[in-house]
Order: structure tokens, then sequence, then C-alpha cells
């Protein structure tokens, strides 16, 4: 079944707008509607898969969010760039954080968490995805559902590509806040629709990817969300590398070839031109309570 709804699940603003048309060049071409708020901006899939039904959307060999698939020279870019984004990501909390327990909410097949925990942090996982959890080693605990965990609170929250995924937006953001420590950081890692390179490929920005992306944030819609789960946005950061591989899938659902060349120079471009706007590919955003 699908879900329909026309009234903004952030800012509660009852008058969404019909927005692009996107098609799933991922998976079977099917095209789905989007509506926009004009209040706080948020996009959203609508109407959308509901919970049951999305899940023949992510199956598939090449969807990557498990990222344990080996082959052509994408991949390769990809693993050596997930190498750079941890350490990347490593040194960002260390940033804003001394605490070292650790949960990943959306965790995938745990290679982040494995990561950490090689870097001395206590890391636990949430995943609701079986075959995900399979992979993740015996040693890190994980749970299907937030609400399973057994630990009350956690020094550090991560969450990368997650939340534009996730039917129960609000609870999931409350969830994960009474998670949070009174002195915890949240890492919230999320596409940016406003960026270069989403503006520059329109219907064929990969960072859509509906309709396994219900949300699509600008981040004023990250602002709000915020807000409203009683959460402070105390900076963001560039997800640097994501813009050379949304480019690369972008390049390939507009044109139906892997124009390597072109999605490198656009990958750039899109960095370049956030320099000056703040308006990367993809945000990490730094909250507190
Ligand atoms: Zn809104």
């Amino acid at each position: 079944m699908t879900e329909q709804f026309s009234t903004c699940r952030i800012c509660s603003n009852s008058n969404l707008k019909e927005h692009l048309p996107i098609t799933d060049y991922f998976g079977e071409k099917e095209v789905f509607n989007t509506a926009i708020c004009e209040q706080c901006t948020t996009v959203y899939t609508v109407p959308r898969p509901d919970e049951e039904n999305i899940i023949k959307y992510y199956k598939s060999n090449s969807y990557k969010s498990h990222g344990d698939k080996k082959g052509g020279i994408i991949d390769k870019l990809y693993s050596i760039a997930q190498q750079r984004n941890f350490a990347y990501k490593h040194k960002l909390i260390n940033k804003y954080s001394f605490g070292k327990n650790l949960l990943d909410y959306g965790c995938g097949a745990g290679a982040f968490l494995n990561h950490m925990q090689t870097k001395g942090y206590k890391v636990s996982g949430v995943e609701p995805d079986a075959d995900a959890r399979n992979h993740i080693p015996s040693n890190i605990p994980v749970v299907s559902d937030i609400s399973e965990h057994s630990k009350s609170k956690f020094d550090v929250i991560t969450s990368y590509h997650v939340i534009e995924h996730v039917h129960q937006l609000m609870e999931t953001m409350n969830a994960l806040s009474d998670k949070l420590d009174r002195n915890g950081v949240f890492h919230m890692a999320l596409p940016n629709y406003k960026s270069w390179d989403a503006q520059h490929y329109g219907e064929h920005w990969a960072g859509y990817d509906v309709p396994r992306h219900l949300y699509h944030f600008s981040q004023k819609s990250v602002h709000t969300l915020a807000q409203k789960t009683g959460l402070n946005i105390v900076a963001t950061h560039p997800l640097v590398f994501d813009s050379y591989y949304v480019s690369l899938l972008s390049e390939e659902y507009r044109t139906g070839s892997k124009n390597y060349i072109r999605a490198f120079k656009n990958g750039f471009v899109s960095n370049r031109k956030a320099k000056h706007t703040g308006e990367y590919s993809s945000l990490i955003y730094i909250l507190t309570k």
C-alpha cells in the first residue's frame, strides 16, 4: 500500500505544493511524485510506499548501503572514499565529544562501528535489515529497533544517510534525542537538494533516490526538524566525496552511460561552489540538546 498525506510532517503546514516528478532510475524506472512544504522547504516523496511495501525497492544487488559488493571502478572508488570518510567522521566526533559510548543508527553491515571500535569506542548499533545485521561482527551489540536498546544514554549518536529513509520521522528523532546524554552530540548526515549538483542534475540527481528517500532536506528544513525535536544545530560540515559519487550516478541516470570525467568535473564544481554558499551535496549536522 501507499501512504498519502498533505501536511508537512515537520512543521505541520497543511499546504504541501506539487513539486518535481522523479524517476527511480536505480530501480524499475517508476515515477514518483514529490511535494514541497513552502514553509520549511522540506520536499516529500508522496504518495510513498508504506513500511511493508518499500522493502522491495531495496532488493537490488547494487544497493550500496550494505556495501559489501566488489566490482567496477565505482566500487573501488567507493571503497577508498569510505576509508577516508571514516577517518574524517572520527575526526569530527573527536572534535565535539570526549565520551566514548557511541550508537550508530542505521549501521548497515557495521563497517563504521568496526572502525570506531578499533579507535577505542564502546560501540552499539541499530539496524532494521536482518541481512545487514548478519554481517555485523558478533562482538558489536546491535538491535533492530531503537526501543529495544537496553542502554539508556549515549555520548555520541551517529546517523549517516539514514533519517531520509525512515517512515516514522518525528518519532525516530525524538527517540534518538532521548538516547542522547545531556552532554551528548548527534552527528546526522543528509543529502542536500539545494546543492549545485542537485540543481545541475534536476530529476536525474541521484541524491533524490526515490522512493527509498522519503524526505529531501535543505538546511532550512533540518533547522526546523532540529527545533521541533528540541535539538540545536551547533555546526555543519561537508561530506566532500558525496558530490563525486552522486555525480557519477547522476550522469549514468541522465545519459545511460558512465561519464567519469564529466562526473568528476561536476563533483569538483559542486564542492568549489559550496565553499562560498555552504550548500554541499551532503552535510553532516552536529546537534546537541
Ligand atoms: Zn514544513
